[in-house]
């Protein structure tokens, strides 16, 4: 397939990426590289370095050939920063993700990947989260991936536009061949805060609230390895040729905070210090996938389901690029 990947060096996308190359696919990312590193890319694939917003740019890609398909991944991604900039969010994220299924549509690109997230549920009651929980965004930020998830539901019934929703809940860890790993600036993700602190390059972690309603008082979240989230995006570009589809993405095993950093201490063999702070607002208590659509629709199984593995390849990361990208050690 020929495939065009927006935000395709970032963490996510670039796993994605190399599942694509992988397997053979042309491959080009699209992305303004201030979140994405090209070190993340194999050196095969073709960056072409600009902003969604740029139509211009956008269009001479899109014209550029045939394409069977678009992953997007670029977007702004921090629930806490939608919450001080809302507006900022949706023109950002739901703006320039609607205007880019409409270039879709205009150059006749016949499927569309959505990196979707958990954070359009809000803060559920019930546990696991599936496909029919209602959905109450908690943010804009969630509340913008809702509205591209809606322009795609109107892109196929009026244009055929054939397209699958991937609601993600915690991505983590690394290609387990250290090809790719996660190196956000600034990096706000727990499990490679919590690496940063067992590995000494900061001087403890913080933890947010320790008075949920949950075993340990601390929040629980379902961590997906990228790899595994890596072959659900093949899976589900399969699955589009029978219809559209939406799937929510976990392992559908939560794990607290203190949870990770037990788990990171283990695998690592060096104690983490840790911090109780006050609660982060706007975090949910649990979140937890029921991911069963997605396995009885397409086959999918994710490969990741013991805590200590997904952490052992983000480790391995990090300590092979202590400064993340472009200083490997
Ligand atoms: N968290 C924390 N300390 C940190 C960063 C995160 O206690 O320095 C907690 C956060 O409150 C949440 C969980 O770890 O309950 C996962 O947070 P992350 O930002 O990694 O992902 P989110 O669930 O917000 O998408």
């Amino acid at each position: 397939m020929r495939l065009l990947v927006t935000g395709g060096a970032g963490y996510v996308g670039s796993h994605i990426v190399w599942a694509l190359s992988d397997r053979g696919d042309e491959v080009v990312v699209y992305d303004n590289l201030r979140q994405g590193h090209r070190e993340a890319l194999p050196p095969t694939v073709r960056l072409v370095e600009a902003e969604l917003a740029d139509e211009a740019a956008l269009d001479a890609v899109l014209g550029d050939g045939h394409w069977d398909g678009v992953l997007h991944f670029a977007a702004l991604s921090l629930v806490g920063e939608s919450m001080q900039r809302p507006f900022h969010y949706m023109t950002e994220n739901a703006g320039l993700g609607i205007r880019l299924i409409d270039a879709c549509v205009r150059h006749g690109v016949g499927r569309f990947i959505l990196s979707s997230t958990a954070a359009l549920f809000g803060n559920p009651e019930t546990m696991p989260i599936t496909e029919t929980t209602r959905i109450d965004p908690g943010s804009p930020y969630g509340e913008s991936k809702l509205m591209i998830e809606r322009a795609l539901y109107w892109a196929d019934r009026i244009h055929g536009l054939r397209y699958a929703c991937l609601r993600y809940f915690n991505a983590a860890g690394a290609d387990p061949a250290g090809r790719s790993g996660e190196d956000h600036r600034p990096e706000t993700h727990l499990i490679p805060l919590i690496i940063e602190a067992a590995l000494g390059l900061r001087p403890e972690i913080l933890v947010f609230g320790d008075d949920y309603p949950t075993p340990d008082g601390t929040c629980v979240r379902d961590y997906v390895h990228v790899s595994d989230l890596a072959q659900a995006h093949l899976a589900a570009l399969a699955r589009i040729e029978t219809g559209s589809a939406t799937y929510n993405l976990g392992s559908g095993t939560g794990h607290s905070v203190l949870d990770v950093i037990r788990s990171v201490e283990r695998v690592s063999g060096r104690p983490v210090p840790f911090r109780m702070m006050p609660r982060r607002p706007g975090d949910p208590a649990v979140l937890v996938a029921g991911s069963d659509l997605i396995r009885s629709e397409t086959g999918w199984t994710p490969q990741y389901t013991v805590l200590d593995d997904i952490v052992a390849t983000a480790l391995a990361w990090r300590q092979a690029h202590p400064n993340g990208y472009g200083n490997a050690a």
